[in-house]
């Protein structure tokens, strides 16, 4: 059934739906959702990653990556799993580079976990000249154990969220009905179990009345499943993504606002319109993940942004070497791909890096 359909017929049995169950029906749980029918990434799609802008960006991966199987003293099985891959641009440039060091490339048994299946079908197409074993799953709960690299890039983002509303003193969760003198799905308010209201109150004491809140349980468990994994067999993680690094206690009054979008043919529209048709997502709380993981007794590395990550790693000098072999015309061309990615103004700031590892520096 059409996820709009799909969504008036929850509504209909429960009388709401939360954002997070309204998130999940139009992106991934429904056979009509958005990440099960489009394979959406690219100029021809619903936006751009930085996989697709620049291969230096998963070469640049890669570079961490090793530094980190160094770390664990160069295990000689190692689990390489990828959230979300999209394409398997991430994963091509990350292995192109992987091979320069034959006993990484020769130790990583890869882990592909997507939901998609047109683009499972680009990541083997992508990925069959590596001549690795790779494995498919819906899910990252059904990973081996051993040590383990996880990377996700825009995967994050795409998980679904609460949004919690203060009114007047009071916390509530906000959810979705169908209006009876219109039939449109709008958005209402109901009351939320009192530990929680009162957690939200005590948690944040700066937010005005009418302050909105985001909160995504779904990341909160993959994170702990990354943490307890490398805390059982060591290893290390790596989530970048749009989103926001603030401490709740010091948030101020222009931040409690809702960060969900809707994004298609590369144009923001209505979250409730073309419900199943658009990408849905969210900023990712930065915060909330690095509190999950110390709670889970892996301390990450202090949150930096998408440009500090690229360039402590190498990518400025990873173009000079490359542009040293190419026509000055192409160089500009990666010049201006790099920008793109580590420029203040464009994904630069706006994408964080948050860096887990079971051996801390
Ligand atoms: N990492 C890629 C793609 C980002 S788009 C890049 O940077 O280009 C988000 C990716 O996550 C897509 O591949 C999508 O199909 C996948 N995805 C979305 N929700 C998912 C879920 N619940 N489980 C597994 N994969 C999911």
């Amino acid at each position: 059934m059409p996820v709009e359909s799909s969504i008036r017929r929850l509504i209909e049995k429960k009388g709401h739906v939360k954002v997070d169950e309204l998130m999940k029906e139009a992106l991934s749980d429904n056979p009509f959702s958005y990440y099960r029918k489009y394979a959406s990434i690219g100029d021809q799609g619903d936006f751009l990653t930085s996989p697709e802008i620049s291969q230096l960006f998963g070469e640049t991966i890669c570079l961490w990556a090793i530094e980190e199987w160094r770390k664990l003293g160069k295990p000689s099985k190692i689990s390489l799993i990828e959230l979300g891959p999209g394409k398997g641009y991430l994963m091509r440039d990350f292995l192109k580079t992987a091979k320069l060091e034959p006993g990484f490339f020769e130790a990583l048994q890869i882990f592909l976990v997507e939901i998609n299946s047109d683009f499972v079908k680009e990541q083997q197409t992508n990925l069959k000249d590596f001549h690795k074993d790779i494995a498919w799953l819906e899910h990252i709960f059904n990973i081996k154990e051993g040590p383990a690299i996880f990377l996700a890039n825009e995967f994050f983002d795409a998980l679904p969220i609460k949004q919690y509303i203060k009114v007047k003193e009071l916390w509530y969760e906000a959810i979705l009905l169908i209006d009876p003198s219109d039939g449109k799905i709008k958005y209402d308010k109901i009351g939320m179990h009192k530990e929680l209201a009162f957690q939200l109150k005590q948690d944040h004491p700066n937010a005005f009345d009418g302050a909105i809140l985001e909160e995504s349980i779904e990341s909160l468990e993959i994170i702990r499943f990354i943490c307890s994994h490398i805390k059982k067999f060591s290893g290390a993680g790596l989530v970048i993504d749009y989103g926001y690094y603030i401490d709740p206690l010091k948030r101020m009054r222009s931040e409690y606002i809702p960060s969900l979008q809707a994004l298609k043919s590369h144009k923001y529209t209505p979250t409730l319109e073309s419900l199943g048709e658009a990408d849905i997502s969210a900023h990712v709380d930065f915060y909330a993940l690095k509190k999950a993981c110390t709670e889970s007794e892996i301390v990450p590395e202090k949150i930096i942004s998408q440009a500090e990550f690229l360039i402590k790693y190498g990518i400025l000098l990873r173009k000079e070497s490359l542009s040293n072999k190419i026509s000055k015309e192409e160089a500009e061309i990666i010049s201006k791909q790099v920008e793109r990615l580590i420029s203040p103004n464009q994904m630069g700031n706006l994408f964080k890096v948050l860096r887990i590892s079971s051996i801390a520096d």
